[in-house]
Order: C-alpha cells, then sequence, then structure tokens
C-alpha cells in the first residue's frame, strides 16, 4: 500500500522581502527550504511505513533545484523519490500544479495501491491551501483536512480514523481508504536524518517524469492551464504602534490600560 507525500520546496520566507518598486518577492540569494508542513506530511508517511509497512513515495513538482528537497527526503528513508519537472509545467497555479501531481499519482496508482496522499495544512508563500483538496477532488478520494492525529490504520480493511483539529474543538473522523489528509504541525515531530542515511541520499536515485511521462495535455497544465495569477503583490501598511503606560514599574496599571484602550476600540468585550 502507497503512502504519497507532496511536498513543496518554498524560499525562507523568513528572508523574503517585497520589492516596493515592482511589488515583486526579492528571491535572489534566498536559501529554500521543504515547506513546514509538508515535512510533518513527510513525518507522518515515514511513520505509516514503521507501524503499517506501507511504501512511501515522495513527490514534487517544481524546477531542477527541487531535487535537493527530496534527497533530504531520501536521507529520511522514503523509499522512491520523484520529481516531476517540466518546462509546460512552469508557471501553475494550484488548478495546474493538483493537475500534475493528480497525474503522477494515477500512474504510481497503476503499479501498486494508494492507501493515502499526504499533504501540508499549506504552503507558506502560496498559502492557498488548495493543492490537497484539489488532488482529492480529481482523485475522486477522501479529503481529510487539518489532520492532527492518525488515530488507526486498518489497511486490510481499507479504513482509517483521524482528529481533525478545528476552531476551539476537535473532530474525530473514520473514513475509508484512499484518502488524503492534510496536516497541521502538531501531528507529529520530524524525525532527523541520520549520518550513514544522508551520506547514501547523496547518490540515491531520483527519478524526474516529464510530460513525456506523464502525457498531459498543455492547456491543462503550467502556464497555459492557470486561470488564476497574481496581479500585485505587496506588503500591508502598519498603523504605527503605540507605548501605552510603564508595564516595567506598574505593570496592573498598565493592563488595564491596555484593557480600556481595546475595549474603547471594540477589539475586546467583557
Ligand atoms: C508570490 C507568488 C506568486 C505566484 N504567482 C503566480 C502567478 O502569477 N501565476 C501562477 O500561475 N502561479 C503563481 N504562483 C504559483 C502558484 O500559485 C502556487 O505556488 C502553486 O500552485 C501551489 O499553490 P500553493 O503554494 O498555494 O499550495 P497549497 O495549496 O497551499 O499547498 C498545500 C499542499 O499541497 C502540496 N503542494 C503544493 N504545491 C506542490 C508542489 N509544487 N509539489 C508538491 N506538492 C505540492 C504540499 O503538500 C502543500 O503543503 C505564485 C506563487 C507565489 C508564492
Amino acid at each position: 500500500m502507497l503512502a504519497i507525500a507532496c511536498i513543496k520546496q518554498v524560499p525562507d520566507t523568513t528572508q523574503v522581502q517585497i520589492d516596493p518598486v515592482t511589488n515583486t518577492l526579492i528571491r535572489d540569494g534566498i536559501p529554500f527550504i521543504i515547506n513546514p508542513y509538508d515535512t510533518h506530511a513527510l513525518e507522518e508517511s515515514l511513520r505509516l511505513k514503521d507501524q503499517y509497512g506501507a511504501t512511501v513515495v515522495v513527490l514534487t513538482m517544481g524546477p531542477p533545484n527541487a531535487e535537493a528537497a527530496l534527497r533530504k527526503a531520501l536521507a529520511l528513508g522514503v523509499d522512491r523519490a520523484i520529481l516531476l519537472s517540466d518546462r509546460v509545467f512552469g508557471g501553475a497555479d494550484t488548478l495546474a500544479t493538483s493537475n500534475v501531481l493528480t497525474a503522477a499519482i494515477r500512474k504510481l496508482a497503476e503499479e501498486d495501491e494508494v492507501g493515502f496522499v499526504l499533504c501540508g495544512k499549506q504552503t507558506i508563500d502560496g498559502d492557498t491551501a488548495q493543492v490537497g483538496p484539489g488532488i482529492a477532488t480529481r482523485m475522486e478520494m477522501e479529503q481529510l483536512t487539518l489532520v492532527d492525529r492518525v488515530e488507526n490504520v486498518d489497511f486490510n480493511a481499507k479504513k482509517t480514523t483521524v482528529r481533525r483539529k478545528l476552531e476551539g474543538r476537535y473532530e474525530r473522523v473514520e473514513s475509508k481508504l484512499p484518502a488524503m489528509i492534510t496536516v497541521v504541525r502538531e501531528i507529529n515531530r520530524p524525525r532527523y536524518p541520520t549520518v550513514p542515511m544522508r551520506l547514501a541520499s547523496r547518490n540515491a536515485k531520483v527519478e524526474v517524469w516529464d510530460n513525456n511521462v506523464l502525457k498531459l495535455d498543455v492547456s491543462t497544465i503550467g502556464l497555459k492551464g492557470s486561470p488564476t495569477w497574481v496581479s500585485k503583490i505587496f506588503s500591508p501598511e502598519r498603523d504605527k504602534g503605540e507605548i501605552i503606560g510603564d508595564g516595567l514599574t506598574k505593570p496592573q496599571e498598565t493592563a488595564q490600560l491596555l484593557i480600556d484602550k481595546l475595549l474603547e476600540k471594540d477589539l475586546l468585550s467583557i
């Protein structure tokens, strides 16, 4: 049974700045990392391998340098790493990205049964949280978002029970398999690669699938297959902060002042 983890290489947004003239991201010299939520999706897929014997495949769609993300995944113990890369995949919005990832998952499903597709809750650059549900819809799979615990898996009965972390409450859901789950950070603590695994990953095989392999209609992928585009990107203007009271020597008075101000602006109710 396959557990397929989808990971995206993203710029480390803690270091990204916006060009105030062109309103575009300044990407030069910015290091790339695996989208933080996806490191948890990867870890959960490895737990499905450790506990239930799943075979883990990791997929990423991106330019050739996204191979680095896959090598990190190989160092953690995934069974197979596939880079979906082709010029015609470039400029994809979430719809076109979902089309490419779905085609790859369908191809894997011809070889082995798919149990889980695991995605992060969202990315830290695009932030749309659409790709996971986009894959589930196209694959006609169960869709379990915001999962913070996989409580049970029964590959024979093709069933799973997960807990979803919602606003102020949890939801326990029983679902059939295959299922697509998107995970939140609380689901697990990602493992570190061992030194031997890190060394072995340097020479491990990364498969590259281009559109000769996926054979997708070019009007459904990349820029041509992307009906949405970002017209402008900008930093929100912030109101200047205000220092109130003296929190160091008069904490209670300052707290009262803060409460009064919040009440005044309708930001607090008692
Ligand atoms: C600033 C900015 C501007 C952009 N401008 C445009 C534009 O003008 N036109 C355009 O067509 N596109 C544009 N894109 C690209 C595109 O919109 C998204 O980056 C891409 O489609 C994925 O969406 P997302 O990052 O919101 O993923 P989300 O839906 O938030 O991702 C959810 C999960 O899906 C999986 N996933 C997402 N992407 C991948 C991937 N590539 N490989 C493997 N797994 C993945 C991961 O598990 C991830 O955690 C832009 C992106 C950014 C950041």
